[in-house]
């Protein structure tokens, strides 16, 4: 049994708990995973490195494939089912069909991208998955820094 509550394990203070649903939440909205005002995306799918509120040091996140992955299972769980339903109660011709579940794929996935990038981003943060683990940073170094910066003579 742990002193500090149930879902804090040993090593870890109360105050440095990440509760997984919120930070969720809070990448859905699109806001800080910390304190829910800061911005997460400065611009479309452009994660801020630092939270301009908190200072929170978001560049460690890994996103990479798993939004556009989970936007192509939601939109096709979404659109998929719309399509077949309109076939079978309007009959539309296939043009039309074609035309508007594209149109509509597109959209959803567009609107979709960033607050599940933020979720993803939240689930990683929460975690302590990469970089978001302020134990392993010391020994890793800064791994954002080595990794964005080009190498000394890179470009010769
Ligand atoms: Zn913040």
């Amino acid at each position: 049994m742990w002193s500090t509550g149930e879902m804090t394990p040993p090593g870890i203070s109360v105050e440095s708990t990440r509760p997984l649903g919120q930070s969720i939440l809070r990448g859905l909205r699109c806001r800080c995973l910390v304190c829910g005002v800061g911005k997460l995306f400065p611009r479309f799918l452009k994660l801020t490195p630092v939270c301009r509120y908190c200072g929170e040091e978001l560049h460690h996140a890994r996103p990479d494939d798993a939004p556009p992955y989970f936007v192509i299972l939601i939109v096709g769980h979404v659109v998929v089912p719309l399509v077949l339903i309109a076939e079978e109660v309007f009959s539309p011709p296939s043009w039309l069909t074609a035309s508007v579940s594209a149109t509509v794929a597109c959209l959803l996935a567009v609107a979709l991208l960033s607050p599940v990038k933020g979720a993803i981003v939240g689930l990683q943060w929460a975690n302590r998955m990469h970089g978001f683990d302020p134990r392993t940073r010391a020994d890793a170094g800064d791994d954002w820094e080595r990794n964005r910066a080009p190498a000394a003579g890179h470009w010769r």
